[in-house]
């Protein structure tokens, strides 16, 4: 049986019809829906180099309640009921006349939220691409075939640990069995992140969680951990070696094309390297954060700036926060920041614009 927070490991004979790969229209279907993905991030770009003041991804939190506590989390509580419905879709409504290509429901654990296939299916009717980031607890079979039907696209799930600790239980082995329902029933993109750093205690850990997604057929990445303000903690020489390691199996093959940035430009080399990055980071322009109160933060560490309702959210707003530099950009460590980022990083340099910022100057 299930419960609220899904700790329990799961059940060894999972319920439902027999995995995927046997079945050759669900074969069909997946191919298909996998060509769509490309096909639609095929769109993003082209429509993203010709306009720059639309998003290209809104992270939106439908609830800010966890069933777990990572230690190091600063994202969570136990007490938030979920946002409701029709607040939600109104705000997904005001995303689609942004422009938005991309909403990403995160939290808190989006799962907790009783209509998520309804605003998945939302986000699809709304012709933008959808995506869940989740601990992956709440999964069953049975909302894998729910995430299939609502159209959900991409669902990314990040394990820090093999064990679970009293730092963190998004751990290898108690997902696993849900992992093998994903590689087996999700016919949407899974991608497993992993983190190097967290004060998780054994960094090698990232490496078998890396090793075990490929062999799932997921696509991987890695990141560093960062503190309150999305800046970076020190990694150590033994951890500096895993990272790179980690690093090393999510971007060849198939995979260099999604761990582009990454492979690329190798942000966060430098930050593990004590040098800054010099990029224009373009939170509140190309990316957005929404919070549980419908206001527009630059990413999840800079809460409160600008801090405005996404209702009266508009396209000079997103001009605004295009062409304003950002402080704490130096060492960023927020991965999907960097790379919406990237889109735009040989254009329009960043300059203090005039105007209200944030929503006290708006008064
Ligand atoms: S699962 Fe995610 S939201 Fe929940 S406590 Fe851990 S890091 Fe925070
Ligand atoms: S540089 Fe951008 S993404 Fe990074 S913490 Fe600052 S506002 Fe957030």
């Amino acid at each position: 049986m299930e419960t609220e927070t899904g700790l329990q490991e799961p059940a060894a004979e999972p319920e439902g019809r027999p995995p995927g790969p046997g079945r050759a229209p669900f074969r069909v279907a997946r191919t298909w829906r996998r060509m769509r993905r490309i096909a639609g991030g095929v769109r993003l770009i082209a429509r993203g180099l010709a306009d720059t003041a639309h998003p290209l991804l809104a992270q939106i939190v439908p609830i800010r309640r966890c069933n777990i506590d990572c230690a190091y989390c600063n994202e969570y509580d136990k007490v938030s009921p979920p946002v409701p419905a029709d607040v939600m879709t109104r705000r997904l409504d005001r995303l689609a006349e942004l422009r938005t290509e991309a909403v990403s429901f995160t939290g808190g654990e989006p799962l907790l939220h009783p209509a998520l296939p309804r605003l998945i299916a939302h986000v699809r009717a709304r012709r933008m691409t959808a995506a869940v980031i989740t601990n992956g607890y709440l999964l069953s079979r049975a909302r894998i075939r729910e995430l299939n039907d609502a159209g959900l696209e991409y669902l990314q799930i990040s394990l820090d640990n093999v064990n679970p600790d009293d730092v963190s239980k998004k751990s290898l082995r108690l997902l696993d069995r849900k992992l093998e329902w994903l590689a087996g029933d999700a016919m949407f993109d899974v991608h497993i992140n992993t983190v190097v750093g967290a004060g998780t205690r054994r960094a090698e850990d990232a490496l078998e969680i890396s090793r075990r997604a490929r062999a799932l057929g997921f696509s991987t990445s890695v990141g560093i951990i960062h503190d309150g303000q999305g800046q970076l903690k020190p990694l150590s020489a033994g951890e500096r070696q895993i990272y790179e390691q980690v690093r090393a199996i999510g971007t060849h093959g198939a995979w260099l094309f999604k761990n582009l940035y990454s492979g690329l430009v190798k942000f966060e080399s430098n930050l593990i390297e004590g040098r800054p990055n010099t990029w224009r980071c373009r939170a509140g322009a190309r990316y957005l954060y929404v919070c549980e109160d419908g206001l527009v933060h630059y990413c999840s560490q800079q809460r409160g700036t600008p801090g405005i309702p996404l209702a009266d959210y508009t396209r000079a707003d997103i001009e605004r926060a295009y062409r304003t530099p950002k402080g704490c950009a130096p060492f960023c460590t927020i991965g999907c920041v960097h790379r919406v980022s990237i889109m735009d990083f040989w254009r329009d340099p960043q300059a203090e614009p005039a105007g209200p910022a944030n929503r006290a100057d708006r008064r």
